[in-house]
């Protein structure tokens, strides 16, 4: 058994037995990891009011070679991102975030690349701890979550041949982006492709622009009207190919801050 002392975001937590607690953490050295707290419940030496989601904990524990649960002995508090907590858009969008990487994070992974994917965590949750949320940031986070899970969609190309649209073609131009190759398709690559999203070359240069800025400039930018739900859309179609079912902080997300405009074509 190895020992594991590191750093880790909550994404879940459920009651286990009479005491214990099943956690599915973020870790910054171990990628996602599954572990029980045994007397979570019980012990507040060991786990002092720290098992709460979005939580960034100090952890100890172990890992059995071959099994599928890890053993979390200890959890110390780093940041509880208190401004999650007391406003609705901001809870919904966290919660939002950490469900989509409690189901796309790749177990397995370690160095750089679970480095990576925690800091991503860490600065997403911060970000959304304090500032006010709008349907533009629900958008541009879940693309930024997308890409930081190794899920980064093709908006320059066509995904098939190549292709670049030319530089002066108009930005209400519209292009076609397939779901499941993850990227645009050009107008020959496109016949006979089922599973097509209509977007508009100047919203595909805007989600672009969000994906190369920093996370704290994700913050400032506005998609408006047609651009916001086409963008909307494209994501959603995108994620939901990805995950494979309808998250739980979906329909309370899309209540507190929805995204989809009417007549939006
Ligand atoms: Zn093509």
């Amino acid at each position: 058994m190895s020992g594991v002392r590191c750093e880790a975001v909550l994404l879940r937590s459920v009651e286990y037995g009479e005491s214990d607690r099943i956690v599915h953490l973020l870790t910054s050295d171990h990628g996602r990891l599954t572990a029980i707290a045994k007397g979570a419940r019980r012990s507040h030496r060991r786990f002092p009011g720290t098992l709460d989601v979005f939580n960034r904990l100090a952890i100890e524990g172990r890992l059995k070679p071959r099994a599928s649960m890890a053993f979390l002995e200890q959890a110390r508090l780093v940041d509880a991102f208190l401004g999650l907590r007391d406003e609705p858009r901001r809870y919904a969008l966290a919660s939002f975030l950490v469900e989509m990487l409690d189901r796309l994070s790749p177990e397995g992974v370690a160095g750089s690349e679970a480095a990576r994917l925690f800091r991503f965590t860490i600065e997403s949750l911060d970000l959304v701890a304090r500032v006010r949320p709008d349907a533009t940031l629900r958008v541009l986070l879940e693309l930024r979550a997308l890409d930081a899970l190794g899920l980064r969609p093709e908006l320059g190309r066509c995904v098939r041949c190549g292709r670049v649209p030319a530089p002066d073609v108009a930005p209400g131009h519209v292009v076609q982006f397939h779901v499941a190759d993850g990227g645009i398709v050009c107008t020959p690559c496109a016949l006979r492709l089922d599973g097509l999203v209509p977007i508009e070359l100047g919203t595909l240069r805007r989600l672009a622009q969000g994906l190369d800025g920093t996370l704290e400039a994700l913050g400032e930018a506005r998609l408006e009207g047609r651009a916001l739900a086409q963008a909307a859309r494209l994501l959603f179609r995108f994620q939901r190919f990805h995950v494979g079912v309808e998250l739980r902080s979906e329909r309370f997300l899309e209540e507190v801050l929805p995204v989809s405009a009417p007549g939006a074509a």
